[in-house]
């Protein structure tokens, strides 16, 4: 057992950090963990939450925002369409939403204040599978054990588990990754790229790319006198409301090409 473990944390901690190309042309440090591993990440967190956070009764609920999503996967690189995506409605007012590595999609009953139609839903769908196609929570782990030095890391991240067994063990293994790479705010430059890549899908799925701009508008309106969670992990909202204005208008053709080849999504 013990020895399963620590070859675990070798695993982890001696995985070479690489260079990669971001969708945007960022230089990316990535490769601390390998794609099997962080699919076993994203699955593990997932069922967490699943177990822990009340899931939403409404099937009708849980259809829209499955249609929206298979709509959006339809557009993603073939390495990703290929996984089945699995999506999952909690009961929770926050107006929250999050894409986890494994084809894992959640959101918060309380997006649909402020996801209105299914344009909306799809700018928030599309901006969140796009951390995921860009390889964030990658870089983040790598940047993590980085600034923690590998080992240092594994240790913390199994540590008082260590040696009470494999279920417990790759259940704080989960919870902390979960912490530590899922759930902490992405770097500008992140949210920036999930923006870019998320509006992209969108346009080419057949939802209005304009939607992005009116979502962030209810956004903020929303949030007057205290911030949901997921502006608080989205900062600078203002700002990239311009940014997905001007980028908006030169998706328009793309968007509109996509609804004359007949991709007209009918999630409402
Ligand atoms: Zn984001």
């Amino acid at each position: 057992m013990k020895t399963t473990l620590l070859a675990v944390a070798l695993v982890v901690g001696l995985a070479s950090c690489a260079t990669a190309t971001s969708p945007t042309g960022r230089t990316q440090y990535v490769g601390a963990v390998s794609q099997a591993q962080l699919t076993q990440m994203g699955t593990q967190a997932f069922a967490e939450l699943k177990a822990e956070k009340p899931l939403a009764s409404d099937a009708r609920q849980r259809a829209y925002l499955k249609c929206v999503v298979d709509a959006i996967v339809r557009e993603l690189p073939a390495t990703q369409r290929g996984v089945a995506w699995e999506s999952a409605v909690f009961t929770d007012p926050e107006p929250n939403a999050f894409a986890l590595p494994g084809g894992k999609m959640g959101v918060y009953t309380g997006i649909f204040t402020v996801a209105r139609n299914q344009d909306q839903l799809a700018a928030v769908v599309a901006h969140e599978i796009g951390h995921v196609i860009a390889n964030h929570h990658d870089e983040r782990i790598t940047r993590q054990m980085g600034a923690q030095t590998g080992l240092g890391l594994v240790g913390a991240v199994l540590g008082s588990q260590y040696g009470d067994g494999a279920s417990q063990a790759t259940s704080q293994f989960g919870g902390a990754a979960l912490q530590a790479a899922f759930l902490l705010p992405g770097s500008r430059a992140q949210e920036s790229e999930a923006d870019v890549v998320g509006q992209q899908l969108m346009a080419r799925a057949g939802f209005d790319p304009r939607a992005a701009v009116s979502l962030w508008q209810n956004m903020i309106a929303a949030s007057s006198g205290r911030q949901p969670q997921w502006l608080s992990t989205h900062p600078d909202p203002q700002s990239r409301i311009g940014e997905l204005q001007a980028r908006a208008t030169g998706l328009v053709p793309d968007y509109e090409q996509a609804r004359t080849a007949g991709r007209k999504p009918a999630c409402n």
